[in-house]
């Protein structure tokens, strides 16, 4: 069980899928080793009554809450927005809203354009191709021509619109504002064996329909099906190096907590932008004393999330509650830089459902829009099915002193010490988040909502982790080259959100996956000279 394998991939979420699927057709010896578990659909919050409540529990989007023994705990005490995540085969796409926007091509240039940050080494043509198969993969829903973006071919028709977006749109068409069916992972018609969304509105704890793009319905089969294994329940703790200064293999645990080795000749992390940092960290040696491929001290540094806004409204009419996918519509109308408003760069906004029964009742109480006593379920009753509103996804701006580092006291089961992370908001981002704030009013108050309320930033919207291994031409300030491989180690490749140079104003999951595909495709290129 143990031979050394051609390929371990560490991290079965997102992009360890990605580029599982994809290096599988090389027929080299693909190994996978992923801390979680196999999840059963039949098991999610949506397939009972009380959906609502166990939503909370073991399918809480923070690890610190739900502690399940197949995640980590994470200090977070010195952050102002909180980590999400999940932890098995599928990663975080087990509980993502599956809104799959592109980055667009100004993205990747924010210094040249702006002056800010640093230009990524590949652009968005280089990803394009990979973009697509990301899309046909994952199988995604949308409808061609936005203006927002060059043309990209449609896998599937939009999702569609609802009675929350037609209210909202209403206020985007008053003030002439740019609107238009998201990109979506999410079924609307049968594809690939897959059945469509019917609406059950609970994509954010496990889409039991199937209907959702996860990685463990979309990519996993494949890839297991095209030779790769895949072994859950296998926590890795440190990447090992030889005296060649190779990587050349890792140490974890295994399902009964048993410490194994499992030896490779290549080693490609996926573990998300805080799990990579976290155990190249912890992969300590006599040559890299502050952890593996950290020479240019980049590894951990420069943590962006996206600084999330809520705004949210109540209108006459009854709307759709919480049914129907979270986020399916979206405007990119002050997505580029406008000097004029205070701040670089720009956000999007991710249009919403409403709230369910107990949480519209919770939130109404705990903010005073719902009374006790007279008019308590009068109150309610102008809120239940009446509420909808905007999500901004605000671009957030490396920062080398936002950062993860190993906690020295707090340690997971296996006792690996926990990641700690450290951040701060930016200037910038304030003005940013203050400026979606009063837009996103304008564009409520022109839908014709009452009782606006809002949330900004969230501070459970940590769910977007990027930047800390980031890429780069110059090994003094990036972690590794541009196709992914590390300046340190060569045969050691990153392809999650780690890689980000930059955090764009949308939802990273596309962008991580068509960087997994092209590391991939590099790998592939490469094979015959990849060490040099
Ligand atoms: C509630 C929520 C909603 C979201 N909504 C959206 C959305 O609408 N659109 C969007 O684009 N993105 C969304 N995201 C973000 C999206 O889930 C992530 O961007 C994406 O999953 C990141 O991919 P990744 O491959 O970098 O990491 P992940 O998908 O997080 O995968 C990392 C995997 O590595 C495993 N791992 C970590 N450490 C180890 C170790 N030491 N040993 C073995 N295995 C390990 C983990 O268990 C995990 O399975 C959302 C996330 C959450 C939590
Ligand atoms: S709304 Fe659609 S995608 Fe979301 S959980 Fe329900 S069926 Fe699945």
């Amino acid at each position: 069980m143990n031979d050394i394998v051609d390929v371990l991939i560490i991290g079965a979420g997102a992009s360890g899928a990605a580029v599982a699927w994809s290096l599988a057709e090389t027929k080299m010896r693909i190994v996978c080793l992923e801390q979680g578990e196999w999840m059963k659909p039949g098991s999610y919050p949506s397939t009972r009554r009380d959906y609502e409540a166990r939503s909370d529990g073991q399918f809480a989007i923070s690890p610190n809450q739900r502690k399940r023994d197949t995640d980590y705990p994470i200090n977070e005490d010195n952050s102002a927005i909180k980590v999400t995540n999940f932890n098995a085969v599928g990663g975080g796409t087990v509980l993502f809203g599956a809104h799959t926007p592109r980055f667009h091509p100004s993205d990747f240039r924010v210094k040249s354009l702006d002056g800010i940050a640093d230009d990524w080494p590949i652009n968005y043509d280089t990803l394009a191709p990979f973009y697509d198969i990301n899309d046909r993969v994952m199988g995604v829903s949308g409808l061609a021509g936005d203006p927002a973006y060059p043309p990209k071919p449609q896998v599937m028709p939009p999702l569609p619109l609802g009675q929350s977006t037609m209210a909202l749109g209403r206020g985007f068409n008053k003030l002439g504002w740019h609107w238009w069916p998201s990109d979506a992972a999410i079924a609307s018609v049968e594809y690939e064996g897959r059945a469509p969304c019917i609406n059950l509105g609970q994509c954010g704890s496990g889409c039991a329909q199937g209907a959702k793009g996860s990685t463990d319905i979309t990519y996993w089969p494949l890839a297991i099906r095209a030779g790769v294994e895949l072994r859950t329940r296998a926590r890795v703790r440190e990447i090992t190096l030889g005296p060649d200064g190779m990587a050349n293999g890792v140490v974890y645990y295994d399902a009964d907590g048993v410490e194994r080795f499992q030896a490779a000749h290549i080693v490609i992390m996926a573990c998300n932008g805080i799990g990579t940092p976290r155990i190249l960290l912890n992969s300590m040696s006599a040559r890299f004393p502050n952890g593996l491929a950290n020479s240019s001290d980049q590894v951990g540094r420069n943590l962006m999330f996206h600084p999330y806004v809520a705004i949210f409204g109540y209108f006459d009419d009854e709307l759709d509650g919480e049914r129907g996918p979270a986020n399916s519509y979206w405007s990119h109308e002050f997505y580029e830089t406008d000097l004029s408003r205070g701040f670089v760069r720009g956000f999007c906004y991710e249009f919403r459902r409403g709230a369910a029964t107990a949480s519209t009742a919770i939130t109404g109480v705990a903010n005073g829009g719902i009374p006790w006593g007279g008019g308590h379920h009068d109150a309610f009753r102008r809120r239940h099915r009446r509420g909808t509103g905007l999500g901004a996804i605000c671009e957030d701006l490396p920062k080398a002193h936002n950062r993860v580092t190993l906690d020295p006291v707090l340690k997971d089961i296996h006792g690996i010490p926990a990641p700690r992370i450290d951040y701060t908001l930016s200037e910038n981002s304030r003005r940013m988040i203050d400026f979606s704030v009063a837009r996103g009013i304008d564009i409520l108050k022109a839908a014709g909502a009452r009782d606006i309320e809002f949330d900004a930033p969230l501070a459970n919207g940590g769910w977007h982790l990027m930047g800390t291994a980031r890429m780069g031409k110059d090994p003094a300030t990036s972690v590794v080259n541009e196709w992914g491989r590390s300046h340190d180690v060569k045969n050691l490749f990153i392809v999650d959100g780690s890689l980000f140079v930059t955090s764009a104003g949308v939802n990273p999951t596309p962008t991580i996956q068509a960087l997994a595909l092209y590391v991939a495709d590099q790998i592939k290129q490469r094979l015959a000279n990849l060490f040099d």
